[in-house]
């Protein structure tokens, strides 16, 4: 297509040259063998087993890491099950907020340490770890230790009691933010908690276990197990853990829920979703790209409420694409640790096998799939921005969660039709708006089905504010008043 006067060609875009910007990485000491956190102290794995992690930018080595069983689970189970009867549930509201503050500042002081970690060990660009997970993170510690002495005032009962050992799992991409997620609520609400983080993604929580060290928090309070999804399943089933909070895929979501039916343990799920970013004609474009490349390539698109679903009004698809497309060749691919990086490595092999097969599927079922011209290094596990169009509902890219940076495009007229396509998913996590009228935001917020609808922004998160689905995305609340509900028997 012949460029019109002064608009460069995309290649011309892609070669724009950056000089390397790389964040220096001795600011983090990573030890070569790493154990688990049980009551206040790193010892092995009862059977001495350790895995590796890697960094998926290289795939070299980062450490050996200590591998839970069950016997671990017990003994984590017991620390935390002691220091919720001695020490945690005695303690006033007003004391156990003085260590989440602790551990807030703490993680405030050590941002850096965080940030370079979280981005060796998880793939994600330095500038995201440095300026969203880690500061979100502290901003959770924080929120919530003004919760600790005012349970009562939160609008859940004069006097609610916590649960007790609350047992904790969480996923890869966002491995140090969803363990505040999940252990500020937890503790502010005045239970104890083991975690378990995800196998490919452990140092993170291990250096936050460090930090509860620091901050003095009492030994048992919070217990970290690595290890794989055995590990997982032990922990929800342990007869000790009282409360279950679970973020992951659907799949394990579903075996979980069905592992503590019947046994009178509160669980909260939060799982994956195929949220819609939808654009009416009279959106502003320009901010309309910039919250569409955010929705589905921010953090390599591994966000389980990424906007992997664009629907956008007929009479404007063409120009929204093609600055879309303009905008996406911009997009640096490479090193996590360059400050420059705007999309770093998928976080694993597998990860990789599954974006690569969805992918595949969609240009069978006749889809038409676009990338920047974009050179993948030849180490790591690298996969280039990707743009689905002609995507018809039934396609598989346009039902199933790819969790990767592909962003399948579908086209509207009316806004009922952009609801009906919407909502048209097994799951329901989030949606967003994107038009110039108020009165249409209202009219669609009302009729999406997804827990969460931005409007003219996407990917916003703050800890004051709730988060989570329903139907195929889970159940349950986390972040804001609501995210105590889940720790309270209230
Ligand atoms: P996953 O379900 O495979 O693993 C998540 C965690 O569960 C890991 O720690 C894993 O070791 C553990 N696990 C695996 N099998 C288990 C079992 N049988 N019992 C207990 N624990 C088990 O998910 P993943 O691939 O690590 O993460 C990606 C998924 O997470 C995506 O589907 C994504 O949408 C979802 N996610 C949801 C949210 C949310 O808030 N809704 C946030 C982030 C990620």
């Amino acid at each position: 297509m012949p460029q019109k006067q002064g608009t460069p060609a995309l290649q011309d875009i892609a070669d724009w040259a950056y000089a390397p910007a790389p964040q220096a990485t001795d600011v983090v000491r990573i030890a070569p063998e790493n154990g688990l956190f049980i009551g206040g102290e790193f010892v092995p794995a009862a059977d001495g087993r350790q895995f590796a992690t890697v960094n998926p930018a290289t795939e070299e080595p980062l450490a050996q890491v200590a591998e839970a069983g069950q016997a671990d689970v017990d003994r984590a189970v017991a620390a935390a099950a002691a220091a919720y009867e001695q020490v945690w549930r005695p303690m006033p509201g007003r004391e156990r907020a003085k260590y989440l503050y602790r551990i807030a500042r703490i993680i405030q002081e050590r941002a850096r340490e965080f940030a370079v970690l979280e981005s060796l060990d998880n793939g994600k660009p330095i500038r995201e770890s440095r300026d969203v997970d880690v500061p979100l993170a502290a901003a959770h510690f924080f929120y919530y230790a003004g919760w600790a002495d005012k349970l009562e005032y939160a609008g859940l009962g004069p006097a609610p009691q916590p649960l007790g050992v609350a047992g904790q799992v969480i996923p890869w991409n966002f491995p140090l933010l969803m363990a505040a997620w999940k252990l500020a609520p937890a503790l502010a609400a005045g239970n104890t908690c083991v975690l378990k983080p995800a196998e490919t993604t452990p140092l993170t929580a291990l250096l936050l276990a460090e930090v509860c060290q620091q901050a003095g928090l009492p030994p048992g309070v919070v217990n970290v197990l690595t290890g794989d999804g055995a590990a997982g399943a032990a922990l929800v089933a342990h007869p000790g853990v009282r409360k279950v909070a679970f973020t992951g895929s659907t799949e394990v979501g579903k075996e979980i829920a069905a592992a503590v039916a019947g046994t009178g343990k509160k669980l909260t799920l939060e799982l994956g979703g195929k949220a819609a970013n939808i654009v009416f004609d009279d959106a502003p474009v320009d901010q309309a790209v910039e919250g569409i490349v955010g929705g589905i390539f921010f953090n390599q698109g591994h966000v389980c409420c990424a906007g992997s679903r664009l629907l956008v009004q007929e009479s404007v698809a063409e120009p929204v694409l093609d600055r879309l497309r303009r905008r996406v060749a911009t997009l640096r691919l490479g090193d996590p640790l360059d400050k420059n990086t705007d999309v770093g490595a998928i976080n694993s092999r597998a990860q990789l096998d599954k974006i690569r097969e969805l992918s595949d599927s969609g240009q069978e079922e006749g889809a038409e799939r676009w990338s920047p011209p974009c050179e993948l290094p030849e180490r790591g596990f690298w996969f280039p921005p990707t743009i689905f169009t002609g995507v018809s509902q039934s396609h598989r890219i346009a039902r199933e969660e790819i969790f990767g940076p592909v962003l399948s495009v579908l086209t509207f007229r009316t806004p009922e039709e952009a609801v009906a396509k919407a909502n048209n998913t097994p799951y329901g996590l989030s949606a967003g708006i994107w038009t110039d009228k108020g009165s249409r935001i209202l009219w669609m917020a009302k009729r999406l089905r997804a827990g969460v609808v931005w409007a003219n922004t996407f990917n916003k998160f703050d800890p004051a504010s709730p988060f989570g689905g329903y139907r195929e995305s889970g159940y349950g609340r986390e972040g804001g008043r609501h995210g105590l509900a889940a720790y309270l028997d209230a």
